[in-house]
C-alpha cells in the first residue's frame, strides 16, 4: 500500500547526495571554534540573510530561546502572537530561560500588524513589565504557513525601532515564506535584530537551526548556548547537512507548495470537509465534519498519517519525502471521504 506521512516537514530523511556530504565534512571541536564546516555554515546562513554572524544549535527551540535572552532582561516582557510557537511549543521557556512575561495579540492567521502592536507597548511606569521584544513567526505554523510580506514587516520593524524594542523573527520556515512572496533573504538583515532559521523542517536536514544577528550578539548568543548546554563538539557532520540543504533544497519548495495547493483544492471539493484555509505554502489546514480523530483513522486506513490541530481540524504538511504518486493517493482518498 501507498504510504504517506502528512505530520509534519520534520519526518524526512537525509538524501543519498546528503548522507555524502556529511561523510565528507571536515569537522573539529566547535566549542573551540574549530569545526571548519560549522563556520562554514554560519557565515553562509548570515550571508543569505544579510546578517553578521550566526550560530549553529541543536534546534529551532534553543535559537529562539537564545534569542529571546540576548534580547530581553529579566521583568521584561515580550508581544507575540498568541499561536507564537515561542510561546504554545517551548515549554515556557520565556519564562523559565528569560524570566521574561508574554503579551499575546490576535493576528489574522498569526499575523500581526504595527497598529495590532503599538498600544500594547507598556509606558515607562514601574507597574508594568519593560516591553523590550517582539517575536514574528513567518510562515506561521498554526496560521497553517499563512505569511508576511516584507512590505508587512517594514512598519513593523519602524515602530520597533521607533520604541527602542528589539525584533526577531522565528523563521522556522522562513524559506517557504520567501518561496511565497517573492522576497529576498539579504534584504530580510535589515529588518531584524535576529532571525531564526531551521534546517530540519521543510529543508530536510535531520537537526539543527542557527540564530542569525550581529556579531556582538552572537558572542554573547554563545556563552548562552553554553549554559543550555548546547555546545555540540564535532557537529560538522550535521553542519555539512544543513550547507547541503541551503544549496539543494531551498528552490524546490515550489514543489511542495504546488502539492499543498493540489490537496487543499481536492479538500475543497469533499463533503466530509466544511472549511479549508487557503494554502500559502507547505501546510494544509481543514475543518472536517466528523471529529478529527475518525477521519484521521480513515485516512490512516488507507496509510495517509496526518494530526489534528483541534477536535475538528486536521493539517497535512508537505515535505520532500512526498513525491506526486503520493498526492495522487491522497487525492484518491480525499474523493472517497463521506
Ligand atoms: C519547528 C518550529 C520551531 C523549532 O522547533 P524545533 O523542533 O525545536 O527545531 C520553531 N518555530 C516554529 C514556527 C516551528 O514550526
Amino acid at each position: 500500500m501507498t504510504t504517506v506521512d502528512l505530520r509534519s516537514d520534520t519526518v524526512t530523511k537525509p538524501t543519498a547526495g546528503m548522507l555524502e556530504a556529511m561523510f565528507n565534512a571536515k569537522v573539529g571541536d566547535d566549542v573551540f571554534g574549530e569545526d571548519e564546516t560549522i563556520n562554514l555554515l554560519e557565515q553562509k546562513a548570515a550571508d543569505i540573510f544579510g546578517m553578521e554572524a550566526g550560530i549553529y544549535c541543536p534546534s529551532g527551540t534553543m535559537t529562539n530561546q537564545i534569542a529571546i535572552k540576548c534580547f530581553t532582561q529579566p521583568l521584561d516582557e515580550l508581544i507575540a502572537d498568541q499561536t507564537a510557537h515561542v510561546y504554545r511549543y517551548e515549554g515556557g521557556g520565556i519564562a523559565f530561560n528569560s524570566g521574561v512575561s508574554t503579551r499575546l495579540l490576535n493576528g489574522y492567521r498569526g499575523i500581526l500588524t504595527a497598529e495590532m502592536i503599538e498600544p500594547e507597548i507598556n509606558a515607562d511606569n514601574i507597574h508594568y513589565p519593560h516591553t523590550s521584544l517582539v517575536v514574528l513567526e513567518n510562515t506561521v505554523n498554526k496560521g497553517g504557513g499563512s505569511c508576511y510580506t516584507l512590505d508587512q514587516i517594514k512598519p513593523i520593524a519602524e515602530l520597533c525601532k521607533a520604541k527602542g524594542l528589539k525584533l526577531h523573527l522565528d523563521g522556522a520556515r522562513i524559506f517557504n515564506a520567501l518561496a511565497y512572496t517573492g522576497d529576498k533573504a539579504a534584504d530580510y538583515g535589515k529588518y531584524f535584530n535576529g532571525i531564526s532559521v531551521c534546517l530540519s523542517k521543510g529543508l530536510g536536514a535531520p537537526v539543527g537551526s542557527v540564530l542569525l544577528a550581529d556579531r556582538d550578539t552572537i558572542k554573547y548568543a554563545r556563552r548562552i548556548r553554553k549554559v543550555l548546554g548546547g555546545g555540540m563538539r564535532q557537529a560538522g557532520f550535521l553542519a555539512a547537512a544543513g550547507i547541503y540543504a541551503l544549496d539543494h533544497h531551498v528552490e524546490r519548495l515550489k514543489i511542495d507548495h504546488a502539492h499543498a495547493q493540489i490537496l487543499a483544492d481536492a479538500l475543497s471539493k469533499s463533503s466530509a470537509v466544511t472549511n479549508v484555509l487557503p494554502a500559502e505554502t507547505n501546510i494544509v489546514l481543514f475543518d472536517t465534519v466528523e471529529p478529527a480523530e475518525a477521519v484521521l483513522q480513515k485516512l490512516a486506513s488507507q496509510g495517509i498519517q496526518a494530526m489534528s490541530t483541534d477536535k475538528h481540524r486536521i493539517r497535512f504538511v508537505l515535505h520532500l519525502d512526498v513525491h506526486p504518486e503520493q498526492i495522487e493517493h491522497v487525492v484518491s482518498i480525499i474523493g472517497s471521504l463521506v
